[in-house]
């Protein structure tokens, strides 16, 4: 199917600036560099790359340069494998029992987060007779993954045990990256140094996103950035320093006129004040548009912000487009719900939630587009489209 067919046939579009995310992962790049110090930039692709599409996003950021990429889950470094044949694929979630084979298999490196995996990953090694790449994850205060402070001594008063592997990285994952302010940043980056002081002669790794804007000291060998690489702001609560990646388009379905005092949708959550008219778009909860967004949010199309009303449905949504000049709401008429006026950020402000959680809940019906803008608006070309159901 082409990506014609698949835009003609969809009620809603997701088209992704690969160009964007690559000119993102620059930047990032960059301010890692600008200390002087020769830094690398990893790309975090989990959760298929925060919704954008792993396999595509990559493959363009190898193109970029980057040469380093993590994934959450086993099955995703195996589908990324795939998609990358050469580069470097780590993943975070770790070694669970029986896996060993599969992570030789497709070339995977786990990240070790406790002596249990670095046992069955050594015992991996011997039985493969050659050297394994592992990375060692310290837990040095989000208490969720990695070695804790009596099992990182351990390691570091027993380098035998990492006989048989290759260090490709120690890492650690920050707690609060995205509020500059708050003491634990230090703490960790202090508890962090005295580990890797303690474990000379491997590449190290503190910050994500958020973490690179810290500053310097929080950058370590190699940045882990994923949010900030879609877009997403890891400045909370001041301008956006990336890009826009996603544009989130649903077409109208069905147009209606209403007489005041009438409900719209399930329940009857909504009622009209005045002789209203309501349009219907293509998408709802299933697609990632979550039912909290009731009576809270809006839409555009052309130039109107259209507030959404009732509640949202598996695969509906309704807007209140009374002020909308009637040739412009038409069925088949476009409405934007992510773009220029209606970021990830934002609609996840009115959802309670992150932006993180919007994109990675973006629906896998969306005709999605890949599109590759050239750095400076030279104009944009569409790149072998890929199209998902
Ligand atoms: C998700 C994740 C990242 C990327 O974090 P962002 O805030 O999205 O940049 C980096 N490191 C680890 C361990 C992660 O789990």
């Amino acid at each position: 199917m082409s990506s014609d067919d698949a835009t003609r046939r969809a009620g809603a579009i997701l088209t992704v600036d690969v160009g964007a995310i690559a000119a993102n992962w620059r930047g990032l790049r960059d301010a890692g560099r600008a200390a002087g110090r020769p830094v690398d930039c990893a790309a975090v692709l989990k959760a298929d790359a925060y919704g954008c599409g792993a396999t595509v996003v990559g493959p363009r950021l190898a193109a970029e340069g980057c040469r380093q990429f993590f994934v959450a889950h086993l099955e995703e470094g195996i589908a990324l494998r795939k998609a990358m044949p050469e580069h470097p694929i780590y993943v975070l979630n770790g070694l669970l029992a029986n896996t060993e084979a599969d992570f030789v298999e497709h070339d995977l490196t786990p990240v070790l987060n406790h002596l249990g995996q670095l046992n069955s990953w050594r015992a991996a090694a011997q039985r493969f007779n050659r050297p394994l790449d592992a990375i060692i994850h310290i837990d040095t205060g989000m208490h969720r993954l990695g070695f804790g402070p009596e099992e990182a001594q351990v390691l570091i008063n027993e380098r035998g045990r990492l006989r048989g592997l290759r260090l490709a990285l120690l890492m650690s994952h920050l707690v609060a990256s995205e509020e500059p302010n708050n003491a634990i940043n230090g703490e960790q980056l202090s508890r962090f140094r005295n580990f890797v002081r303690a474990m000379p002669g491997s590449p190290t790794s503190l910050a994500n996103s958020s973490g690179i804007f810290l500053g310097p000291d929080y950058h370590f060998d190699l940045l882990r950035p994923g949010a900030a690489l879609y877009g997403i702001n890891p400045l909370p609560g001041r301008d956006n320093p990336m890009l826009p990646v996603v544009t989130l388009e649903a077409r109208i379905l069905q147009t209606r006129r209403i007489d005041a005092f009438q409900t719209v949708g399930y329940g009857g959550a909504w009622r009209s004040a005045r002789p209203s008219r309501v349009a219907t778009i293509a998408l709802g909860y299933a697609d990632g548009y979550f039912r909290i967004l009731i009576n809270r949010t809006h839409v555009h199309l052309a130039g109107h912000r259209v507030p959404v009303i009732g509640r949202i449905s598996m695969d509906l949504v309704t807007i209140d487009v009374t002020e909308v000049p009637e040739a412009l709401s038409e069925t088949g008429a476009v409405v934007e719900v992510l773009g220029p006026h209606m970021t990830a950020d934002d609609l996840a402000d009115h959802a309670r939630t992150n932006a993180y959680e919007v994109m990675t809940a973006l629906g896998r019906r969306y005709a999605r587009v890949y599109i590759d803008t050239p750095p400076e608006g030279e104009g944009e070309s569409e790149t072998e489209p890929e199209t998902a159901s």
